[in-house]
């Protein structure tokens, strides 16, 4: 870098930092990934769901990432809002929905039960075309519907609530369950919890990190599985990094449960790999 040889004072240093933060990473993209869509540049990376007790893989969760030809594997973190932004998240969901229904036909061929799920964004909900979009591609897919789940945030309701809720229970009617994302860190209500046909509730990963590390964290923890248990809700607990936490959750009735504890998000060629393994161990 050559920033120190032309500082004024600060003002290129902060100048500098702006357009790394701004230009180069935001606006120079966002023609790069229109172009990234049109060129299958986008892959789905997929994370085991396990059972706490057992370590059995019982479903995954699907992650976006950007296969760029220069600058190597992009997680989604450094490009999802641009895609919500600029609505490209649009076409570019549709197109995660029918990549996981063929890797879902492959991973049920191998043994996987229970739920592939993806993230879907507030924005996928401004289309007017998700339902009957939803509705053609799972026909394509006729595996999809029993082992395909949506994640979302509540982030997605403050926009237009009741319209969301329409479309989420014209989903559900297709087939497709629900899971609510990043639960805890939101507003939900008791009640807005009952009017969603959401089937599970997955406890943000920040919480579960402060288990044996935090008091306040691992009340809350207890406290959310609780919430769900009373609103017949399954949970799952994300970011289980190590067997503290592991123990913890299995003590407080919350079975399932992803983290790097078990596995990284990993391509579905590792994951078949990893389905292989389990039954490979299990036929011992
Ligand atoms: P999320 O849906 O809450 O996904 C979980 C994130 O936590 C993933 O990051 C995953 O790699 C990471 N993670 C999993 N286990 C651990 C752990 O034990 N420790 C730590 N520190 N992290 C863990 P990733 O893949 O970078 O995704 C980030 C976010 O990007 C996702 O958060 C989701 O909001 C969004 N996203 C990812 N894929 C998609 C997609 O296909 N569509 C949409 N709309 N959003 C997506
Ligand atoms: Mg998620
Ligand atoms: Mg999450
Ligand atoms: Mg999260």
């Amino acid at each position: 870098r050559t920033r120190a040889k032309h500082t004024h004072g600060h003002s290129f240093a902060i100048y500098d930092d702006y357009l790394d933060r701004h230009s180069r990473t935001t606006a120079a993209l966002e023609p790069e990934l229109w172009r990234a869509l049109q060129k299958e540049e986008f892959c789905l990376y997929y994370q085991p769901r396990v059972c706490l007790k057992s370590g059995k893989i019982i479903g995954a969760e699907a992650l976006i990432r950007w296969q760029h030809p220069l600058l190597g594997l992009i997680l989604p973190d450094h490009f999802i809002q641009l895609c919500e932004r600029s609505g490209l998240i649009v076409p570019l969901g549709y197109w995660i929905v029918e990549q996981a229904g063929k890797d879902i036909r492959t991973f049920q061929q191998t043994g996987l039960e229970g739920h592939v799920s993806v993230n879907l964004s507030f924005r996928q909900f401004q289309d007017d075309y998700l339902v009957s979009s939803l509705e053609r591609l799972i026909t394509l897919y006729p595996s999809q519907p029993q082992m395909l789940e949506f994640e979302l945030t509540e982030t997605a309701l403050y926009t237009d609530e009741a319209h969301v809720i329409q479309c989420m229970k014209a989903i559900s009617d297709l087939g497709i369950e629900f899971s609510l994302d990043d639960f805890g860190t939101g507003y939900s209500s008791f009640s807005m919890l009952q009017k969603l046909p959401i089937s599970t509730l997955k406890i943000d990963r920040s919480f579960i990190a402060g288990i044996g590390q935090q008091a306040d964290d691992e009340e809350i923890v207890r406290t959310l599985i609780r919430l769900g248990k009373n609103l017949n809700k399954n949970i799952i607990a994300e970011g289980v990094e190590n067997e503290q936490q592991r123990a913890f959750l299995v003590e407080h009735d919350c079975l399932l449960g992803q983290g790097f504890y078990y596995s990284p998000p990993v391509t579905p060629a590792a994951f078949i790999q990893l389905l292989n393994q389990q039954s490979a161990a299990t036929a011992l």
